[in-house]
């Protein structure tokens, strides 16, 4: 025969349980209740406060904070070069960018344009991670309004920061990778300024592309040497 399964299960081992205790008069009419919220909310507008008047109190916060993604302007011009790897790791895909070449820049590279979808944006610091250049960098905007979805995406003009006001971030940074990678990484300042044409002067040929192509396809068709040849 089936089970009746809209009927409740009866304890089994004992049948004389109780659901509810018996409430005391006082407990009933609730009143001495009330009057301990009255008293405990009465209590805490003489404790010490953990909160701010936000907006017209501003929180200032920590090196560490993730704010708003920003690029680093060094001297009046980005450090980017336009590599494309924020983008690449970006999750969301917030990043897009048009790189451009003037060779009479050091750098070479550099964004025509540079855009944040700050709607998509979800401030998990990927960018600033693998920028080879520290040219992104989170910083401590966290105040951020739009009143359309054209707002949102923020240009380059929008984005870039001077690098002095984003110094304790920068500094932050060195210290968090240079503790990171111990012996093996030592970040300096000046490893932004290079271009990745100058970063090892044995590379630094001075030939241009086309010739090193030239050179390049030389060096293939000229004969293996190895010492593991028979
Ligand atoms: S913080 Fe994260 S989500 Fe925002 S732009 Fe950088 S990689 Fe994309
Ligand atoms: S990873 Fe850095 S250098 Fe490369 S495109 Fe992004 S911001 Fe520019």
């Amino acid at each position: 025969m089936p089970e009746n399964l809209d009927q409740p299960v009866a304890n089994a081992i004992s049948e004389d349980y109780q659901r509810e205790r018996k409430l005391s008069f006082l407990e009933k009419i609730y009143l001495p209740e009330i009057f301990k919220g009255l008293w405990y909310s009465f209590k805490q507008m003489f404790a010490p406060t953990f909160t701010l008047n936000y907006p017209d109190e501003k929180w200032e916060p920590p090196s560490i904070f993730r704010g708003r993604p920003v690029l680093v302007e060094d001297n009046g011009q980005e450090r980017c070069v336009s590599c494309g790897l924020c983008a690449r790791a970006c999750p969301p895909l917030a990043i897009s960018m048009q790189a451009n070449e003037d060779s009479d820049d050091p750098k070479e590279r550099y964004p025509e344009k540079f855009e944040i979808n700050m709607l998509r944006c979800i401030y998990c610091g990927y960018c600033e991670e693998v920028c080879p250049e520290e040219a992104i960098v989170m910083s401590k905007d966290y105040d951020i309004v739009f009143e359309s979805r054209e707002d949102a995406v923020y240009d380059k003009d929008r984005l870039m920061v001077p690098k002095e006001d984003l110094k304790e971030r920068l500094d932050f940074l060195k210290e968090y990778k240079n503790n990171q990678f111990g012996q093996f990484w030592d970040f300096q300042e000046e490893n932004n300024i290079h271009s990745v044409r100058d970063r090892d002067q044995d590379w630094n040929t001075g030939l241009s592309l086309v010739d090193l192509l030239e050179q390049q396809k030389k060096n293939d068709a000229s004969e293996a040497s190895s010492n593991w040849s028979v």
